[in-house]
């Protein structure tokens, strides 16, 4: 029996590929257009990096990584998402000494142990960026324009910008006691899962998609009313600056993320169009993190956006790209002519096929129309002795003559478009 590939592990085909280096040729654009460099991180860390960044009590470390212990008798992890390993790298290379303001892109295969279905895999892409250094809102508005500005650049602008604010340590224990009265006398309607969350991650329940659970938790309190006052005062300037910059968004207050480590600012991009997968975006401040995992006190803010779901909102558009001519040869001879001009057309960057098999000029035509190739020639010995050709434009036959030469043809299929 043939070997297929482990269940939540996806190939990559060529016309999907197209479509996925739009997004990251995009991405890479807009990302280095504001400052942002790019970092390369490796796929396996040390489990500890993960537990101790994301959260012991999160689902990610809980039930969705992938660890094993390697020969050396060491715990790893495959990389669940990017932050952790990039601060990381932060960290261990000292990049905040030469400048504690870094502005960092990467994007790659992440991986967890969930439920594949339609926009969740096993491993899964994302590309994310992290601005460290900043304590300052303006931060928090630059990162959501790029972000915009990205999606308004690969054209869809149906994911639209929620925000949010988790407080800090400061605040969140309030907020997250104020949520467990409430949750106390509804602990029974819950799902076992926000059972479990009532004690270890109470903020999770207003997450979960159990219908339940989202019934239960509709009249839970805010937390936006249970800010201290620099936390408030945060939210609202990261909201003036949106505003000043004329960008839109909505503020979701029941909005929380799986990972622990966020403060303050959180945010997604949303679409209505893939179920339950909602989320394409997403991402917030993490002001205790790099300290957290052993480095000096500097902020941080990022995000990181699921590939496989912006390539899915992409489904519509076409990526594939044709020929634009298709030599056709009558005897063997006459290859030898076509095989130096296809060489010729593509050292200037001219897409060329030709037929490699000495099929007949029937199969070959046939070809050329698969290929869906804009034109067309047919070189035989007449075509050599005279050093023209007649060129058929394939969608609606036009003729056009053109001498057998890389200028020729190059000038002709500039002319005619
Ligand atoms: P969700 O609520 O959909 O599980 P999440 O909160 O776990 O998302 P993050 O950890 O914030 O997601 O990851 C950022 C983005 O990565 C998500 O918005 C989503 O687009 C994408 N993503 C996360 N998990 C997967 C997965 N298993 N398969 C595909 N994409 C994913
Ligand atoms: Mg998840």
């Amino acid at each position: 029996m043939a070997l297929k590939a482990v269940k939540g592990f996806n190939d990559i085909l060529p016309d999907e590929s197209r479509r996925w280096q739009y997004i990251e040729q995009t991405a890479r654009r807009v990302f280095e257009l504001n400052g942002f460099g790019e970092i390369r991180v490796p796929i396996v860390e040390k489990t500890e990096l993960f537990s101790r960044s994301i959260g012991d009590a999160t689902d990610i470390v809980e039930k969705e990584m992938y660890t094993f212990t390697d020969k050396g008798d060491n715990s790893v992890t495959l990389r669940p998402e990017g932050t952790a390993g990039v601060m990381r790298s932060f960290i261990e290379n000292k990049i905040y000494a030469l400048d504690p303001i870094a502005k960092l892109y990467y994007m790659g295969p992440m991986f967890r142990y969930e439920r594949p279905q339609k926009g969740r895999y096993r491993q899964f892409h994302q590309i994310g960026a992290e601005i460290t250094g900043v304590n300052d809102p303006l931060a928090d508005a630059q990162l959501l324009n790029m972000l915009t500005l990205f999606f308004r650049e690969i054209s869809l602008t149906e994911p639209t910008l929620q925000i949010n604010s988790l407080g800090c340590p400061e605040c969140r224990p309030n907020y997250r006691r104020a949520l467990q009265q409430f949750l106390q006398q509804r602990i029974e309607t819950l799902c076992d899962d926000c059972k479990r969350r009532f004690t270890t991650n109470p903020l999770r329940t207003l997450d979960c998609k159990i219908p339940g659970c989202a019934e239960a938790t509709a009249a839970a309190p805010s937390v936006l009313e249970h800010l201290c006052n620099e936390c408030d005062n945060h939210f609202n300037s990261v909201k003036r600056y949106l505003d000043l910059s004329a960008t839109p968004y909505s503020i979701n207050s029941r909005m929380v993320r799986g990972l622990d480590y966020y403060t303050r600012t959180t945010f997604e991009m949303v679409t209505g169009l893939l179920g339950s997968q909602s989320a394409v975006a997403a991402g917030g401040r993490y002001d205790g993190l790099i300290s957290q995992l052993g480095g000096p006190s500097i902020p941080g803010i990022g995000f990181a956006m699921g590939l496989e779901r912006v390539a899915l909102l992409l489904e519509n558009k076409d990526f594939t790209s044709n020929p634009e001519l298709f030599i056709a040869t009558i005897g063997s001879s006459e290859r030898d002519m076509a095989f130096t001009l296809m060489d010729g057309l593509l050292k200037s960057g001219i897409r060329v096929e030709m037929d490699c098999e000495s099929k007949s000029l029937k199969s070959q035509m046939r070809r050329a129309d698969k290929l869906k190739c804009r034109f067309s020639v047919v070189i035989g010995e007449n075509e050599i002795a005279t050093g023209k050709a007649v060129f058929k434009r394939m969608e609606d036959g036009l003729q056009s003559e053109s001498a057998l030469t890389v200028d020729g043809i190059k000038l002709l299929l500039g002319a005619v478009k």
